[in-house]
């Protein structure tokens, strides 16, 4: 069985986790969203491919849901006493020495495709994990503050200002020209079934499907989500900021309505969202918070077996 997932950091890292523990011998490939793909100190950093790569391959910070386990910030103390800017992203010693050999690999000219795929011979993580592209593109966000109506880099937003100013846009920058990187369509179209995950269905899910290509090549497949959103809110992170910004209400049934039953055949909700149906959608509640790794797993075993029985 070749399952596809796409995925954002922390909630498509947990459910994969349970997605893998609960098909130990399906063939999984991850889409991951680099639209929160950043250079900082001249270093590019992939958060969202580096939450589920460490994830997966067991190296992660399990409290924080990112970073690396046993982590130290003597570089980052270093610079910060040079006075050197962005001090508000969290990078660790460990976590650093990912972000240089990623750089150097790029500066050798390797496409961000062959590089995750260098980086992971390390973790080992148990699936296949391709970026949605090799190419250049980021999520912008345009707010207005004290220095006037401005777009800042996602990160500028999400993690320096916590989403506290409203996003009047939010905007994948590069997106008109990105190409699926290599073997995304192949996989795709390879899959006997497609899980979406609980990821930010905005700045992760919704980044991956504005690479040209690749909603088009899911509406063709079985797609069964997993709502993000519980009892209209998000089970954690601001993923309502987003969705507000876009002009979607929070909540499990809008969440549904953006993804639309052209793309999604299943949808998990949580027992308290009984009510959402969608015509053309099989909707089934059951509990969704990914507690520790079991709940994860029988999460990901609803959402496969809803899969499974919609493809027949
Ligand atoms: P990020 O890139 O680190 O923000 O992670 P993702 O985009 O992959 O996932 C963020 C989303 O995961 C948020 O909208 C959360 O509501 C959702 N999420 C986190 N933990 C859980 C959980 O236990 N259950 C469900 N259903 N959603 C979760
Ligand atoms: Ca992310």
């Amino acid at each position: 069985m070749h399952i596809v997932s796409l995925a954002g950091g922390i909630g498509g890292a947990r459910f994969l986790r349970g997605l893998r523990a609960t098909a130990p011998d399906a063939q999984i490939t991850v889409i991951g969203n680099t639209g929160d793909d950043i250079t900082l100190f001249g270093l590019r950093v992939c958060p969202d491919l580096d939450t589920v790569m460490y994830t997966l391959g067991g190296g992660i910070n399990e409290e924080q849901g990112w970073g690396r386990e046993k982590e130290t910030h003597t570089v980052k103390e270093e610079l910060a006493a040079y006075g050197v800017e962005p001090q508000w992203f969290g990078l660790g010693d460990r976590d650093f020495a990912t972000h240089i050999v990623r750089s150097q690999m790029l500066e050798a000219g390797y496409p961000l495709s062959q590089i995750t795929e260098a980086l992971c011979a390390r973790w080992q993580p148990g699936v296949r994990l391709l970026p949605m592209s090799d190419d250049r593109c980021e999520t912008h966000v345009v707010i207005t503050d004290g220095q006037g109506r401005r777009a800042i880099h996602f990160q500028e937003w999400w993690v320096k200002l916590r989403a506290s100013i409203p996003a009047e846009s939010i905007a994948l920058i590069g997106a008109d020209t990105a190409r699926p990187a290599p073997g995304v369509l192949e996989a795709i179209a390879e899959a006997d079934v497609v899980i979406l995950p609980p990821s930010n269905p905005v700045v992760s899910i919704g980044t991956i499907l504005q690479v040209p290509g690749i909603k088009d090549a899911l509406l063709a497949k079985t797609v069964v989500g997993v709502s993000p959103i519980i009892g209209g809110a998000p089970v954690r992170g601001m993923a309502d900021a987003c969705l507000t910004a876009i002009g979607v209400e929070t909540s499990a049934q809008a969440v549904l309505e953006l993804y639309g039953a052209d793309l999604v055949d299943g949808w998990l909700v949580a027992p308290e969202d009984e009510g959402v149906a969608l015509d053309g959608v099989r909707v089934q509640a059951r509990p969704l918070i990914m507690h520790d790794a079991g709940a994860a797993a029988e999460i990901a075993r609803a959402a496969l077996d809803l899969a499974l029985d919609l493809r027949r």
